[in-house]
């Protein structure tokens, strides 16, 4: 794999990201340190579209199973993004930042619709653009609202924040001995057991469209720097390379 560097990005943002250390809801302290790590590379240039989550507030399948019709459930899940991309873009401006936050779901008072062009527009013209409710239907996640999105806006790559930095043969959390993937092969990132922290949907249309994935760990020091200069961190999933796990 050569090195890549990355001028626009799309970077999917899990609710859990704001939680902190509560285990719901919104920490301001925590939205601080995911727009600290977006201020550090919008310094270097790098056009950021940003897609939140809102698994901390709310997930469509939860509420399903609690016994709220599923299309209702989602769309309940898509507003708690709303919620997620509000506190994000406050804090993210309050470092100085300019950012637009559109909406896949009508919401004038709040947020502008999203609109690809416009979209598009901002980003050239320095803001940071924050996409909340998904893709505005239900039954998907916003993994595969990062996906679509990504594509429209012709970003570089999809790159996924998560808890642990990249993919692993097993746990890390549990398996301190666990070996990381350097890259995955999206014919085997579908099938892989271990790949679960992308939804199949989601693959399914990067891989069908060229758009490599860069799964890491958004709050450790300098790594989203590192992911957009295109240093080996985490797991680059691509149809270009071979599935490789590290020896560490
Ligand atoms: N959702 C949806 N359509 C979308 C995106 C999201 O119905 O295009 C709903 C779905 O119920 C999902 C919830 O919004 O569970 C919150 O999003 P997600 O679970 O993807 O949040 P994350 O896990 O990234 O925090």
């Amino acid at each position: 794999m050569t090195k890549r560097s990355f001028k626009r990005i799309l970077l999917k943002i899990g609710g859990e990201s704001m939680l902190g250390k509560r285990n719901f809801g919104i920490d301001p302290n925590a939205a601080q340190n995911v727009a600290k790590n977006i201020k550090s590379i919008y310094a270097k240039n790098t056009q950021i579209a940003i897609v939140i989550g809102g698994g901390n507030i709310f997930r469509g399948v939860a509420g399903a199973k609690a016994g709220i019709d599923r299309a209702t459930a989602d769309y309940m899940g898509m507003l708690a993004t709303v919620m997620n991309g509000l506190a994000l873009q406050d804090a993210i401006e309050k470092m100085g930042v300019p950012t637009r936050l559109q909406s896949a779901l009508d919401m004038p008072a709040v947020a502008e619709s999203f609109i690809r062009r416009r979209a598009i527009r901002h980003m050239e013209k320095g803001r940071v653009i924050i996409l909340v409710a998904g893709t505005g239907v239900p039954y998907v996640t916003t993994d595969t609202g990062a996906s679509l999105h990504a594509l429209e806006l012709g970003c570089d790559v999809l790159m996924k924040a998560t808890k642990v930095n990249g993919i692993f043969d097993k746990d890390p959390i549990k398996y301190p001995k666990a070996r990381r993937y350097k890259t995955i092969n999206f014919k085997d990132a579908i099938i892989l057991d271990e790949v679960q922290v992308m939804d199949t949907t989601a693959l399914a249309m990067s891989s069908e469209n060229n758009m490599p994935i860069m799964i890491f760990k958004l709050f450790e020091k300098d790594n989203l720097q590192k992911a957009v200069m295109g240093e080996d961190i985490g797991t680059y999933v691509g149809n270009d390379v071979k599935t490789i796990l590290t020896k560490e």
